[in-house]
């Protein structure tokens, strides 16, 4: 029997979703939920219902496991110890400073409810955070790096837009390449903010705004631009919608460490994601992860869990036997 997936949520994600089940077949879409008019909302697949949220509570014994594609700022924090309450779910939620919080309001619910709350997968945090896990636990004397991009980040690209005078932005995050290869050689170099990644902005202007007044506060923004070195670049809307529509992102997580009696031994641990597009990968982690919530789900656990309270082989389709034949 498949299992059944819901999707909450039809935005980047919740397509993404949609997606990575045409390559999951033990897996069956049941239903798409949407705050907005359902018959607004066009989805992929043929022949599955899209359904108002306020229906939702109807579907508590059609669907084995809901995957939240709701945004980290705002959406995620409510909806996840909501409907933890109904089904067993999984996010992304990707605010890393409120996980704690996120994560004790999400098992109470499901703790309560009998469900599981599989929260903050994706890639960062999600295979990010268990290569870093693994990579420390495997070398307890070294050191953590972490690089993003070459990608959008969606939040300076918003910081942006919210300057007066900007009609659109995109941001880009790139990792330095000195950086990397220092790293990479296993110097163990310390890297300022500064050294470690440039921002690149691709800004629309309204008409008759000031140029150079919106690059100064750009650049002089606290937390998002100011510890940076950061190129801003004036474009028509036109030419941002063309060449700067993509959702490519990726990063690197590294970890350097020193084994041997007098510490004569140096190894590095590199994990590096190149991803054509962001939500397209992000949804292919929620999907394994979904299967892996359902298993757990079905032995008797409750409560809020992270990617590392999942055993690998619970992520995947194949069979304990066929793992250990052909992946061990
Ligand atoms: P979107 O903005 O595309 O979608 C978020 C929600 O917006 C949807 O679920 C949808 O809900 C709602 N929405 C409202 N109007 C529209 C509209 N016109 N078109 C599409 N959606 C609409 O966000 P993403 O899917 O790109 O990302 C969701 C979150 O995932 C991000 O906030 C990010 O934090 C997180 N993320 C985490 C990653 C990780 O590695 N952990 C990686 C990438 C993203 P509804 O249908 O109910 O209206």
């Amino acid at each position: 029997m498949s299992i059944r997936l819901g999707i909450m949520g039809y935005g980047n994600l919740g397509r993404g979703v949609e997606v990575a089940l045409q390559d999951a077949p033990d897996m069956e879409l049941v239903a798409v939920f949407t705050r907005r008019d359902p018959s607004s909302v066009k989805i992929l697949t043929e022949n599955i219902p899209v359904v108002s949220v306020s229906e939702v509570e109807n579907w508590k014994d059609k669907i084995d496991v809901m995957i939240l594609c709701g945004g980290s700022a705002t959406d995620l924090p409510e909806m996840t110890p909501q409907y933890a309450k109904m089904f067993t779910v999984v996010d992304s939620f990707d605010t890393h400073a409120r996980i704690p919080e996120h994560f004790a309001n999400v098992d109470a619910a499901a703790k309560a409810a009998g469900t599981i709350g599989v929260i903050s997968c994706g890639w960062d945090p999600g295979m990010f955070s268990l290569m870093r896990v693994y990579a420390n636990a495997i070398l307890p004397d070294g050191k953590d790096y972490t690089f993003w991009g070459k990608g959008v980040s969606q939040g300076h690209s918003d910081a942006i837009r919210r300057i007066a005078g900007v009609k659109n932005a995109k941001q880009y995050t790139i990792p330095v390449d000195s950086a990397l290869e220092a790293v990479r050689s296993g110097k163990n170099p310390e890297l300022t903010t500064r050294q470690k990644h440039t921002r690149e902005c691709f800004v629309v202007l309204e008409d008759g705004a000031d140029a150079a007044k919106v690059e100064k506060e750009i650049k002089e923004m606290p937390n998002y631009f100011a510890d940076y070195d950061t190129t801003v670049h004036f474009i028509s809307e036109e030419e941002l919608l063309t060449n700067h529509a993509g959702l490519a992102h990726g990063g690197f997580v590294f970890r350097t460490g020193k084994t041997g009696v007098n510490k004569e031994h140096n190894h590095v641990i590199e994990y590096s994601l190149k991803l054509d597009s962001n939500p397209e990968f992000t949804t292919s982690v929620l999907v394994c992860i979904a299967r892996a919530a359902y298993r757990m789900r079905q032995e008797g656990q409750t409560g809020c869990k992270t990617i590392l309270d999942i055993p690998p082989a619970y992520l995947s389709p194949v069979s304990g036997e066929e793992l250990r034949a052909h992946m061990l």
